[in-house]
């Protein structure tokens, strides 16, 4: 059986699949991830991605943030790929129980995907800092420097920059879906971010599918590796 062969068997034979992904899932959609050549550690900016995105920073260059967040992170014309869209078919038909994601572009949700914990939150949710009044990434994208609600006070969006702890809900309900299932296939991540790439070992079901361009250090445990790209992998899925 060759590795495709494998993977549509594996994925025959589950009644309780996890997904758990990260910026690679999303680069076929045209949203660079960070780690890939053409990622942005390998772009120049004045300072590196991670200090950009990280507590400190927001806080002390708020408007340098908020140019290279519009720039970098927000990707309005960005729409699913084949792995986000049989991702939620395989929800649909009730095989899949979640998609545990890295993620902050709610590329899984456009395509349908209903049980979806975003581990790192979602550039379409945004807050008032001051008041929490909520807005929406359009107006995000719309404002310019640093965005200010009605009140005054400053936006932030509902996203965990680097220093900031991980939402207990969305991991506590992420590990239940990890630790409940049959199958995991992790996919379009380095694993190099935590915690969320420790939820990873909660899982204790029979098939752990990796599915990444590059090694990931979980590669050894894995009943099945993939080296590709993963929408061309999950075109394989019927509808
Ligand atoms: P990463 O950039 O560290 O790693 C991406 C991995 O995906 C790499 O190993 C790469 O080889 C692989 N990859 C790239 N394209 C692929 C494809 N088409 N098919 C299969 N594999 C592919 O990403 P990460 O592990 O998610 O960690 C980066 C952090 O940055 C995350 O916390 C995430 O929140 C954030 N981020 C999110 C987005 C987004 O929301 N789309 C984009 C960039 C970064």
């Amino acid at each position: 059986m060759d590795k495709i062969e494998q993977f549509l068997d594996i994925v025959g034979n589950s009644r309780n699949i996890v997904f758990f992904g990260g910026a690679g899932v999303s680069t076929e959609s045209g949203i660079p991830d960070f780690r890939s050549v053409d990622g942005l550690y390998n772009q120049q900016y004045d300072y590196p991605p991670e200090q950009i995105l990280s507590h400190t920073f927001f806080m002390n260059k708020t408007e340098e943030f908020y140019r290279f967040y519009r720039n970098k992170m927000l990707c309005p014309d960005a729409k699913p790929n084949t792995a986000h869209i049989k991702l939620a078919g395989l929800e649909k038909k009730g095989v899949l129980s979640a998609v545990v994601t890295q993620n902050i572009d709610g590329l899984h949700q456009a395509a349908g995907s209903r049980r979806v914990y975003e581990l790192h939150g979602s550039v379409h949710r945004n807050y008032c800092m001051n008041c929490h009044k909520s807005y929406d990434a359009q107006f995000m994208l719309s404002s310019e420097g640093v965005p200010r609600c009605s009140c005054g006070g400053i936006i932030k969006p509902d996203v965990v920059l680097y220093e900031e702890a991980l939402d207990d809900s969305t991991v506590t309900g992420a590990v239940q879906a990890i630790a409940d299932a049959d199958t995991l296939i992790i996919g379009g991540t380095s694993l190099n971010v935590y915690p969320a790439s420790g939820l990873i070992r909660y899982f204790r079901g029979n098939h752990l599918v990796i599915i990444n361009m590059s090694p990931t250090p979980t590669d050894k445990n894995a009943d099945l590796l993939i080296h590709g790209k993963i929408g061309e992998v999950f075109a394989n899925i019927g509808d």
